[in-house]
């Protein structure tokens, strides 16, 4: 099979041309949520953090980071983010990356604050401390939608959940090997127990930005 040699000069160029005009927002109370901003500024759209809720005026998509999804549901709770929050979730992309995919779930199976606005339940630090942290390549047959080359996803795990089960309307995503759920979507709403920020892989942060962009999907 010939080799596949992306074009990122010409990918990014393109992604100019078309989201410019589109801002996404990082959620900047905890959390790595650096990197995503990082990506997002490599594939061509607007940036903005987002610590209040005035923040998410405009912003056609929300990106919730790894971190700690206790400290980041307490903070949220604080700054008066957790209405406006789910509100926003109604009509606009969202996405939560680790902790982010926990803050997003209906249940983590402890009190902790969640948002609750996708109908999946996680289990938080799933592969215990023997491998708290490892990376593999999953097939993500969604991610097509963005880039025709079916190549896998290198997925990086660190004390991450898994998603224990995902009801309707939500959807599977993408499975480990042995068939446990790392990523699930439901209409304009994503959630990865791994992290497509630490890796050079703009696909994951594109096929958010095409959501964002078609958003509201309804799901089921
Ligand atoms: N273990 C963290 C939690 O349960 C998530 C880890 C991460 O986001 N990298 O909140």
């Amino acid at each position: 099979m010939p080799e596949v040699v992306p074009n990122p000069e010409a990918l990014r160029a393109y992604a100019q041309q078309v989201h410019s005009d589109l801002t996404i927002g990082v959620l900047a109370l905890q959390g790595s949520y650096w990197e995503h901003e990082a990506m997002l500024l490599r594939v061509g759209v607007g940036v903005r953090e987002v610590r209040l809720p005035e923040d998410l005026d405009g912003l056609a998509g929300l990106i919730i980071p790894g971190g700690e999804s206790t400290t980041m549901g307490k903070l949220a709770v604080e700054f008066g983010l957790m209405e406006p929050l789910r509100a926003f979730a109604q009509e606009h992309a969202m996405w939560g990356t680790c902790a982010g995919a926990i803050f997003m779930s209906k249940d983590a199976r402890r009190q902790q604050p969640l948002l609750g606005v996708m109908n999946i339940e996680v289990e938080r630090n799933a592969f215990g401390r023997q491998v708290d942290s490892f990376e593999i390549d999953l097939d993500i047959p969604a991610l097509t939608a963005v880039d025709p080359d079916p190549r896998p996803f290198h997925a990086i795990f660190i004390r991450a959940p898994l998603i224990e089960a995902v009801h309707p309307p939500a959807e599977v995503l993408a499975r480990l090997p042995d068939g446990r759920i790392v990523a699930a979507q439901q209409g304009h709403l994503l959630a990865t127990a791994f992290h497509p920020e630490l890796t050079d892989d703009e696909r994951f942060h594109r096929y958010f930005v095409h959501l964002a962009q078609r958003a509201p999907v309804r799901a089921g």
